[in-house]
């Protein structure tokens, strides 16, 4: 009788890069992803915004007060990427995403087209990236004005830079019109698994091939 053995080979962790403009729904997404994938986790930013009520720091962002703090890290190189987005100050600390990589899990990022760019450049193998589009501009204002939690200068910031990420969409592997919160979390989910089974992925697949043909056909 031939014995059944479980094939668990080892990958490649992946990056999954999230952008949007503000009110699409992605920090919906990211976090439940998160929620519901054990194997990959999420980057936290280090930002100079101002935090909003609903938010903690360490858990949606590092917020740090100072500009120069900010700029200090920077010049460290202590971030993977950095921009500046909407006026304030946003950076992906580099450690942390090593060390998950290094553990072979996978890391999500929710940052802008400019941040995407540097990663992109300086890990392109690794990168998957998906854009998130709202489905009309109505709706992107709705879903902003809805969420209550931004002054309506800065709203209507948000709404004119809203454009020009928009325009980068092209930059991206993936983009999906969230059109339909479950629709788009099943898309996602499916691009994920997808993306995990890619070759180039599977570190231990030639070792394994070997094996494979190197042993007996009774
Ligand atoms: P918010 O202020 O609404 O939390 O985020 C504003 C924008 O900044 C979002 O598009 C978000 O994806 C982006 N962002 C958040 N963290 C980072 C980061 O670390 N780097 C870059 N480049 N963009 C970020």
């Amino acid at each position: 009788m031939t014995e059944l053995k479980v094939i668990d080979l080892k990958r490649r962790g992946l990056l999954l890069i999230l952008s949007s403009p503000s009110g699409a729904g992605k920090s919906t997404l990211t976090r439940n992803l998160v929620r519901e994938d054990r194997g990959i986790r999420l980057s936290i930013s280090v930002t100079t915004r101002a935090k909003r009520p609903s938010e903690i720091n360490g858990v949606h962002y590092h917020f740090i007060d100072s500009i120069p703090d900010f700029e200090e890290m920077r010049d460290r190189s202590d971030l993977l990427e950095w921009a500046q987005v909407h006026g304030n100050y946003y950076g992906t600390p580099r450690k942390p995403v090593e060390q998950a990589l290094a553990r072979g899990e996978d890391v999500m990022f929710d940052i802008d087209w400019q941040g995407t760019k540097q990663i992109v450049e300086k890990m392109r193998s690794d990168v998957v990236s998906v854009f998130i589009l709202p489905p009309s501009m109505a709706e992107l204002k709705a879903r902003l004005e809805r969420r209550a939690e931004d002054t309506p200068e800065v709203i209507a910031r948000r709404l004119r830079n809203a454009r020009e990420e928009i325009a980068q969409w092209g930059a991206y592997d993936y983009v999906l019109v969230n059109d339909d919160l479950d629709r788009t979390f099943g898309d996602l989910k499916a691009i994920l698994a997808a993306e995990r089974l890619r070759r180039e992925r599977q570190v231990e697949l030639g070792g394994f091939i070997d094996d494979l043909l190197a042993a007996p056909v009774e």
